[in-house]
C-alpha cells in the first residue's frame, strides 16, 4: 500500500478478533492506524491498535468509534442494525451495512440470492412444527434445518435424515426462526473471494478448495480450478456485488457438485478461507479490503506459489515451536499465531504451506499433517478426487 497516496489515517473495526488482528498486521507498515470496538477485554487485535471496550450496542463507545475513524470495517458479522447506523452517522463504513444485514439472515440471504439468479438449493422459512413438517415433506430426507441469524462454524445447524430427527431438532432449535434447506451432497465445496473498490472495479483470487470438519473449516488450497470454474464463480459474486454497490473483500461459499455450482452463503468480510492469500498471492485478501476502503487502487491477486493452509483449533502445537527454532522447513511453512488463549476447539492460528509445484505443496502438506497429528481426519487424497468428480 502507498502510504502517500491515502488521506485515511485511522481504521476503525466493529470487532477484535483474529481477522481484524490480520487486518491491521497488513495496514500498519502503510502508516494505518487501527482502533478496534469489542467487549471481549483480550480480544486479539489489541495488540495492534487501540481497543475501545464495550458492548456492541454502547452508544458512547459507538460515537467514539466513529469520531476517532476515518473509515471503520467490520470483522464480526452480526453487528446490530442500529450500531452499524449510529456510526454511518459520523463516518463512513464499508463494506455497505445493507450487505451486513442481508447475511446476517440466512432467509434474506438465499432469497437475494435466488432474486440474482445465483442458483441455491431448495429452501424454506420454518417457523412452527406444521412448516417444519411441510418444508421435510417437500423437500424430503436428507435436509438441513438451521438457525437463521447468529449460526456459524456449523453451529446452529442439524442435518435430518430420519424422521426421528425432526421433534430432536425442533426441541434444539425451535425457538428461535429457522430456515431448512435441501442436502446438497457436494463433492467438494469451494469459495470465491472478490475485492471491490469504491469506484467499482474488481478483483478476485484463485477459486479457493475448501475442506470441512465437523463444520469448521480445516483446510483451504488454492490454485486448484480451472479457468472455466473460476469464470462461473466470478459471475456469481459479481451480481452479489454489483447489486449491493459493495466495497471491500466478499467471499462466496460454494458447493460442487458434478460440475454444478450451488451457493451456502456469503460472507461481508475477510474470510478464513482466504488467509492463504497472506503467503500464497502478490496482495493478500486483508490488503485489499483496506485499499478497498481506504479509496486505493485494488492490488495484484495472482498467486506467487501454490498454496494449502491448515486451520489450527486449540492450541498452537510443538512443531510450530520447532519449525521456527530449527529453520526445518526452509521458510516454505508459514505459521500465524493469534496470541488467543488456548481452548478446545477454538480457531488459534493457521499455518500455510507453499512450493511452486502442485507435487510439491501437495508433498510438504501431507508432511505437515502428519506433524499436526490430523493426516488421517485430512486425507488431501480424498479431497483431490473430490475436485475430480466435481469438475463433472
Ligand atoms: P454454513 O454455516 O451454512 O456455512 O455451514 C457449515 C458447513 O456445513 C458447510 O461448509 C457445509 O460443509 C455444511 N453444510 C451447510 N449447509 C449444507 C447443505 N445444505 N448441504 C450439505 N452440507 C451443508
Amino acid at each position: 500500500m502507498n502510504p502517500i497516496l491515502t488521506v485515511i489515517k485511522t481504521v476503525g473495526v466493529l470487532g477484535g478478533g483474529q481477522l481484524a488482528r490480520m487486518l491491521a498486521q497488513a495496514g500498519r507498515p502503510a502508516g494505518l492506524k487501527f482502533v478496534f470496538l469489542d467487549p471481549a477485554q483480550d480480544a486479539c487485535a489489541k495488540e495492534f491498535g487501540d481497543h475501545i471496550h464495550a458492548d456492541w450496542d454502547d452508544q458512547s463507545a459507538l460515537t467514539q468509534l466513529g469520531e476517532r475513524s476515518d473509515v471503520v470495517t467490520f470483522d464480526f458479522e452480526n453487528v446490530p442494525e442500529s450500531s452499524a447506523t449510529l456510526i454511518e452517522s459520523l463516518c463512513p463504513v464499508y463494506p455497505p451495512p445493507r450487505a451486513l444485514f442481508t447475511s446476517q439472515d440466512r432467509m434474506r440471504e438465499k432469497s437475494l440470492m435466488q432474486e440474482l439468479d445465483i442458483p441455491v438449493a431448495p429452501f424454506f422459512p420454518v417457523s412452527s412444527r406444521p412448516e417444519l413438517l411441510a418444508a421435510v415433506e417437500q423437500m424430503g430426507f436428507p435436509c438441513v434445518l438451521k438457525t437463521r441469524r447468529f449460526g456459524y462454524d456449523g453451529k446452529g445447524q442439524v442435518v435430518l435424515r430420519l424422521q426421528e430427527d425432526l421433534e430432536r431438532a425442533w426441541q434444539q432449535l425451535g425457538d428461535q426462526e429457522l430456515i431448512c434447506e435441501d442436502f446438497v451432497p457436494f463433492d467438494v465445496e469451494c469459495s470465491i473471494i472478490a475485492a471491490r473498490d469504491r469506484n467499482g472495479n474488481t478483483v478476485f483470487w484463485p477459486l479457493t478448495l475448501n475442506l470441512h470438519r465437523d463444520g469448521v473449516l480445516a483446510i483451504s488450497m488454492a490454485p486448484v480450478f480451472d479457468g472455466q470454474m473460476q469464470a462461473r464463480a466470478e459471475v456469481l459474486i459479481q451480481r452479489l456485488l454489483d447489486h449491493l454497490d459493495y466495497t471491500g473483500v466478499m467471499v462466496l461459499e460454494l458447493f460442487l457438485k458434478d460440475g454444478e455450482m450451488l451457493a451456502n452463503e456469503f460472507a461481508p468480510r475477510v474470510h478464513n478461507s482466504g488467509h492463504w492469500t497472506i503467503d500464497g498471492a502478490h496482495t493478500s485478501q486483508f490488503s485489499n479490503h483496506l485499499r478497498a476502503i481506504c479509496n486505493l487502487p485494488l492490488g495484484d491477486t495472482k498467486c506467487s506459489s501454490k498454496a494449502i493452509m491448515f486451520n489450527l483449533l486449540g492450541q498452537m502445537p510443538e512443531v510450530a515451536e520447532q519449525s521456527a527454532d530449527t529453520g526445518s522447513w526452509h521458510g516454505d511453512v508459514h505459521w500465524h499465531d493469534y496470541h488467543k488463549t488456548a481452548r478446545a476447539g477454538r480457531k488459534i492460528g493457521h499455518v500455510t504451506v507453499t512450493a511452486h509445484s502442485d507435487a510439491g505443496v501437495r508433498a510438504k502438506a501431507a508432511q505437515l499433517a502428519g506433524e499436526l497429528g490430523v493426516a488421517a481426519e485430512i486425507d488431501l487424497e480424498n479431497v483431490l478426487e473430490g475436485l475430480q468428480k466435481a469438475r463433472g
